[in-house]
């Protein structure tokens, strides 16, 4: 095979023939178009980025990290260690600590136990909960409010186009639509205590982010992916489907969502709870009812 751009042999192939050289040019450059296309990041602003050991979050890192002199922008990691045993084992600590370290980027971690006082895994059984939806409610509430207490200007996370693509459907099947709103790039704060949030990696695959990963010859945590999540791997095969057939589908797809505009219902304005003051649509927040 030899790369599109370059014409020179190559064995790696992302829908086309491409070579390391050029992949990590390409993987870049579309990072940087994105964030100036939809103004994710202006110069001069703090950006916190959520880093949970696996390919996309380190991918995000470490391309932002290339970017920030360019750009103007400085950052620093957050680190959530929610307390289950499989995917928060200290090896995941200390891949993301050497992570940091190397780039000499400043990481915050973050403990679930010491804030809910509790295992995500117990609450999970008293409540009578998936352990998913508790540990989703739990880390989008501590990105958010050390975001803000620590004085950044965005939270980035490494959701890419696969997991908008996921999203989708299972939020489309559920009727969702104000979730499906917020399928973009950048989610503004619709509130001043919630932290404005950027997904710079909105129009890049996981398998481009694992390349990304392995060209760069980053070391990744061995168990980043929770094995509590094993359910999305059905999403996993369905996708893998359509990208056999249409390789191109996932890429056009996220497209398609930057540019559709959803409304979100009015009843979805969001109050202040009243135990922590959090941002939420209820009169007491999912975090504090998690934890009473
Ligand atoms: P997930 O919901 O596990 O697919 O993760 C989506 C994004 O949330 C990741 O790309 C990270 O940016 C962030 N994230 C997930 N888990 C953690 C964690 N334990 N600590 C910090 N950030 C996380
Ligand atoms: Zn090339």
């Amino acid at each position: 095979m030899r790369c599109f751009v370059c014409k020179k042999p190559t064995d790696l192939k992302i829908i086309r023939p491409i070579c390391k050289d050029c992949f990590i040019k390409l993987y870049e450059r579309k990072v940087e178009r994105l964030i100036k296309k939809f103004e994710l990041i202006k110069k001069g602003e703090r950006i916190l980025v959520a880093v949970s050991g696996g390919k996309d979050s380190l991918s995000c890192a470490h391309v932002l990290n290339k970017l920030k002199h360019l750009l103007g922008f400085t950052m620093e990691c957050l680190y959530i260690d929610v307390g289950i045993l499989t995917c928060t084992n200290e090896r995941t600590e200390r891949v993301i600590k050497k992570f940091c370290e190397d780039r000499k980027l400043k990481l915050n971690v973050v403990r679930v136990k010491d804030l809910l006082g509790k295992k995500l895994e117990k609450l999970s059984k008293e409540r009578r909960r998936p352990i998913c939806s508790i540990c989703g409610v739990v880390k989008r509430y501590i990105m958010n409010k050390f975001a803000r207490e620590n004085g950044f200007d965005k939270l980035a996370t490494g959701h890419c186009a696969d997991d908008m693509v996921r999203f989708f459907f299972k939020n489309w099947l559920g009727k969702k639509f104000d979730w499906i709103a917020k399928l973009k790039p950048i989610i503004p704060s619709e509130h001043p205590k919630i932290v404005t949030r950027i997904r710079p990696l909105f129009e890049c695959t996981e398998e481009e982010n694992l390349a990304y990963i392995t060209i760069n010859n980053i070391m990744i945590a061995p168990c980043s992916r929770c094995s509590y999540f094993l359910r999305r791997d059905k999403w996993n095969e369905i996708l893998k489907l359509i990208d056999d057939k249409k390789p191109d589908f996932k890429i056009n797809f996220v497209k398609s969502l930057e540019e559709v505009e959803l409304k979100i219902k009015e009843e979805s304005k969001l109050k202040e709870c009243k135990k922590c003051g959090e941002p939420t649509s209820e009169e007491i927040c999912a975090f504090c009812k998690l934890k009473k």
